[in-house]
C-alpha cells in the first residue's frame, strides 16, 4: 500500500544503480551488448561496473563534450524519458556524473502532478543559485517546465533551458543552442504529433526495460495537469516498438514494461492498425522475452480482448493497474472520469472472469472538492468490493490549468489527511488478509535485489508483488527462481527459494 504524496511509486527495487542498455541502431547496439555482456559475466552488477561501462562508451564515441547530472522526479514515464534524455546526451559526447557539483550541465526532469512534487524542483534550483552555478548550464525538463514556461527564467535566472516533454524530439537542437551560449532556450510547443524516439537509451534497470508506446493524454480529468503538460495523445508505430523489443531481447532484457498515461488507448498509426491487445501478444512473441507488463490502463478503454490476451499468453503478466480515483459516481462525474462506479465494476468483472487470477491495483484521490462523507463511504466500499492487491492513494492537490481549480466546496488539508488515513486503514486490512492466504504458495520471481544481509534477495512476481526471500545460491540477480512464501506483512511477503 503506497501513500504517494510525491509521485507514483517506483517499481525499481534494485539497489543497483544506473546500468546501460537499449538502442535503435548499430553503434548503440554494439555498445549495449558490451555492457550486458559484462553484467552477465559478473553475475552481480555494481555501480563501479556501470561507470566503467560509461567510460567505455566515451572512449568509443571520442572526446567528451562535458559532464551532465540528471535528476528525475515523478512517475515511471519520467524515469523512462530520463533514460532517453541521457541517451541523447551520451550520444552528443557527454559523460554522466552522480553529483551536480561535478557536472557542467545539470538537468532536472520534473513532475507537477501534485504541488509538493512541483515545489521540489524550485528548491533544487535554489540550491544552484547565482553564486554556485558559475560555468554550469542548468536546464528544467518535463512537466514543471511545461507548466511554468518562461516564468522559470524569472524565478531562477541562472536556468538556460526550459523544455517540456512534448518537445523532447527537438532536444538535440535545443542543446546545440545552449552549447552555443544561448541563455534562454525553450521547447514548449505541445501541438505535436511526434513521439520521442532516441538512437540510444541509457536504461537504468538491467533486466526490465521500459518502453513508452503512447505519449500525452486526450482525456480531460478535471484535477489533472497531464493533458496540459504532456500534450495530446500520440502513439508510436507498432513496427518501431516491435523492432526495439527484439533488440532488447537480444541484449538480454527478459521483461518489458509498456508505458503510457493511458496505455490501453494505444492507436497504431501504421496501416497495420494493431489493436493494443494484439500488440501485447506480438511483444510477448519476441524470442527471449519472458514477461510483458503495461501501465497505466484507463477503465473506459479497458476491453475483454486484453484479458483474453493475458489468458492465452502466460508471458503477459497477471497484473492490471486500473485507477478508479473514487468509488462515488457523483465524484467521478465531477472529476470528468468518463465512467460511473457501476461501469468501473463491470471492467473489474471482466478481469475477475479471467481463467488465471489477475492482481488488480488502483489509484485513489481523497478530498476532491465537494466530496462528502457518503462519497468517501462509497470509495471505502469499492475497496471492499474489489479487494485491490495494492493501492496508490493521494490527497487532492489543486493544479494550475485544470478545471477543478475553479471548483468550490474545498476540503481542508486536515480533513483530507483524516480521509486518507481511513482509506489506508481499510486497504491495510484487505492486504493483510490477502497476504496471509498466500503463505505456503510458490511463485516465480525475477530476482532484482540483493540485501546487505547474507543470502537475502528480493524480486517481483508476475502479479507484481515483492517477495523478500532467502537462498544459499549465489549470483541470483536477473535470474528467475521459484520462491515459497513463508510469512506476510501488509506490504510485503517473505519466503525461501523452493529448490
Ligand atoms: N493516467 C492515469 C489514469 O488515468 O489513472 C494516471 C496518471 S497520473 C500521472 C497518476 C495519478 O496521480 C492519478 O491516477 C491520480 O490518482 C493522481 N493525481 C493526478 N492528479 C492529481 C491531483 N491533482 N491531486 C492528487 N492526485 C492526483
Ligand atoms: Fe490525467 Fe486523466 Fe489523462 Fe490519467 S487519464 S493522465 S488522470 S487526464
Amino acid at each position: 500500500m503506497l501513500n504517494c504524496e510525491v509521485g507514483m511509486g517506483k517499481t525499481f527495487d534494485i539497489g543497483l544503480e544506473r546500468l546501460m542498455g537499449g538502442s535503435e541502431f548499430s553503434i548503440g547496439s554494439a555498445i549495449n551488448t558490451i555492457h550486458r555482456g559484462r553484467l552477465k559475466n559478473e553475475g552481480s552488477a555494481t555501480f563501479a561496473g556501470a561507470r566503467a561501462a560509461a567510460s567505455e562508451l566515451d572512449a568509443i564515441r571520442g572526446a567528451s563534450r562535458g559532464t551532465f547530472f540528471l535528476e528525475t522526479f515523478g512517475c515511471q514515464m519520467n524515469d523512462h524519458d530520463s533514460e532517453k534524455v541521457a541517451g541523447v546526451l551520451l550520444s552528443r559526447g557527454y559523460t554522466q556524473v552522480e553529483s551536480p557539483e561535478s557536472a557542467s550541465l545539470i538537468l532536472y526532469n520534473t513532475c507537477s502532478i501534485r504541488e509538493k512534487a512541483a515545489q521540489k524542483v524550485f528548491s533544487r534550483l535554489g540550491e544552484f543559485g547565482l553564486t554556485q552555478n558559475e560555468g554550469r548550464i542548468i536546464g528544467v525538463l518535463g512537466c514543471v517546465a511545461q507548466q511554468e514556461g518562461e516564468e522559470i527564467f524569472k524565478r531562477a535566472p541562472w536556468v538556460s533551458l526550459v523544455c517540456g516533454s512534448a518537445s523532447y524530439s527537438k532536444l538535440p537542437g535545443l542543446l546545440a543552442q545552449v552549447e552555443a551560449g544561448n541563455h534562454r532556450v525553450t521547447g514548449l510547443d505541445t501541438e505535436t504529433d511526434e513521439t520521442f524516439e532516441t538512437e540510444i537509451t541509457r536504461r537504468d534497470n538491467p533486466w526490465r526495460a521500459y518502453l513508452t508506446i503512447i505519449e500525452g493524454c486526450d482525456k480531460a480529468c478535471s484535477y489533472c495537469v497531464v493533458p496540459y503538460t504532456r500534450g495530446p495523445e500520440r502513439s508510436r508505430a507498432s513496427d518501431s516498438i516491435l523492432r526495439e523489443v527484439r533488440q532488447l531481447a537480444e541484449l538480454g532484457y527478459s521483461e518489458v514494461q509498456l508505458l503510457g498515461q493511458t496505455v490501453n488507448s494505444y492507436r497504431d498509426p501504421t496501416p497495420r492498425k494493431m489493436r493494443f491487445a494484439e500488440l501485447l501478444l506480438a511483444v510477448a512473441d519476441a524470442v527471449g522475452i519472458r514477461r510483458v507488463r503495461f501501465t497505466t490502463s484507463h477503465p473506459s478503454d479497458f476491453t475483454q480482448d486484453i484479458v483474453d490476451a493475458i489468458d492465452s499468453q502466460p508471458k503477459l503478466c497477471n497484473h492490471v493497474h486500473l485507477p478508479a480515483q473514487s468509488g462515488s459516481t457523483r465524484v467521478l462525474r465531477a472529476m470528468q472520469r468518463t465512467y460511473s462506479r457501476e461501469e468501473y465494476l463491470e471492467k473489474i468483472q471482466i478481469i475477475r472472469g479471467a481463467k488465471r487470477a489477475i492482481s488488480i491495483t488502483t489509484d485513489i484521490i481523497v478530498g476532491f472538492p465537494g466530496e462528502k462523507d457518503e462519497d468517501l463511504a462509497e470509495t471505502l466500499s469499492l475497496l471492499d468490493a474489489v479487494k485491490y492487491d495494492n493501492m496508490f492513494s493521494f490527497k487532492y492537490s489543486p493544479r494550475p490549468h485544470t478545471p477543478s481549480l475553479a471548483m468550490s466546496d474545498l476540503i481542508s488539508e486536515e480533513e483530507k489527511s483524516r480521509r486518507l488515513a481511513l482509506l489506508q486503514e481499510k486497504q491495510r486490512e484487505i492486504q493483510t488478509a490477502r497476504h496471509l492466504t498466500m503463505v505456503g504458495e510458490t511463485f516465480e520471481l525475477l530476482v532484482s535485489g540483493k540485501s546487505r544481509r547474507e543470502n537475502q534477495w528480493s524480486g517481483h512476481t508476475s502479479c507484481h508483488r515483492v517477495i523478500n526471500f532467502s537462498s544459499q545460491e549465489q549470483a541470483l540477480l536477473g535470474k528467475y527462481v521459484h520462491v515459497r512464501v513463508t510469512g506476510a506483512t501488509p506490504n510485503s511477503l517473505v519466503g525461501e527459494q523452493a529448490l
